[in-house]
């Protein structure tokens, strides 16, 4: 940052992802879900830094490889696309803005499943289907699609490569409630086919329908990491500001979180969430560290009791 300030956008993030598995990244907008994302892809911009690892395992004739380590040209040509497949945050900003959207899957399909000659002017169409995005709008350019038109063209190119692992960052952004549907139910079909599925998301009812786990970032740490299904069953998060989170939507209260989530660039040195924790107590003076397990992980000093099955 300008004067030489470092801003950590993601701390200690630490969790894994098995075949199979849909694991939903939550939390409010700035609180780094994005950039975990990024850093995933080596997308980062150019001024920021990485520690740690990301291991994507060997699969078939491809070997293990460390994201996080990974130079640009093992990423561009093994990893984007054909072993992470990517749906955008921005979809109406990825598209490439001067070919239509045949062309751009067209392309997808050729140089990721090889397809060739007259075959894919249909592969394209199915493509297109699997995504909910109508054959009829195929001829169109980026800036005459609105932005559900964008995002279902968007989560179309992603799937093409049915890479094992898919970032979905926000597929349900824009949708009404049954495109959401569609949608979530195709990703999670894509998982259960023998894939991985990390879907950051404000959307707690998508991910309450698909995802088997649910990781809550605050302030750019993960918060808790807990089985979806205590998440949004009766027993409910542990953590406080999860607890909110689900609080405030309308189906369950309506409740806002008081406040505004603090500065990156100026975070306490305990507990971020403390100044709009109800259970606050000085203790909270000190940050809490997240203890990964198989069971519910919660990062927090005073957080809800219970024993997850
Ligand atoms: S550590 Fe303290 S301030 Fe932070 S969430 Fe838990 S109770 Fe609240």
């Amino acid at each position: 940052m300008r004067g030489g300030r470092h801003i950590a956008a993601v701390t200690d993030a630490t969790f894994d992802l098995a075949v199979g598995e849909c694991l939903a990244l939550v939390g409010e907008s700035g609180c780094g879900k994005s950039v975990l994302a990024s850093a995933l892809l080596g997308l980062l911009p150019g001024n920021a830094q990485t520690t740690g690892s990301a291991l994507l395992a060997a699969r078939g004739t491809a070997g293990a490889v460390d994201l996080l380590a990974a130079d640009e040209r093992t990423l561009a040509r093994t990893v984007r696309g054909r072993r992470i497949g990517l749906v955008p945050q921005s979809p109406a900003a990825h598209l490439t803005p001067v070919r239509t959207v045949r062309s751009q899957l067209v392309e997808a399909l050729r140089e990721l499943t090889g397809e060739r000659g007259s075959a894919l002017g249909k592969a394209a169409e199915a493509a297109a289907e699997r995504a909910a995005y109508p054959a009829d709008h195929l001829d169109r350019y980026p800036h005459e699609l609105s932005g559900g038109l964008a995002q279902r063209a968007a989560t179309a190119l992603a799937l093409i490569g049915d890479a094992p692992l898919l970032l979905a960052d926000e597929p349900t952004t824009g949708l009404d409630r049954e495109l959401v549907d569609r949608t979530a139910d195709e990703l999670r079909r894509h998982t259960d086919d023998g894939r991985a599925l990390l879907m950051i998301t404000h959307d707690l009812a998508a991910a309450e329908r698909i995802a088997d786990r649910v990781a809550v970032m605050y302030a750019g740490r993960i918060v808790e990491l807990s089985p979806a299904r205590s998440f949004f069953g009766g027993e409910g998060p542990r953590h406080p500001y999860a607890r909110g989170l689900l609080d405030a939507l309308p189906e369950r209260g309506f409740t806002p979180i008081p406040g505004m989530p603090p500065e990156l660039g100026d975070l306490p040195d305990g507990c971020a969430f403390a100044a709009r924790c109800p259970r606050a107590t000085d203790l909270c003076a000190t940050s809490p560290a997240l203890t990964p397990g198989p069971g519910p992980a919660v990062a927090c000093h005073h957080a809800e009791e219970r024993v997850d099955a």
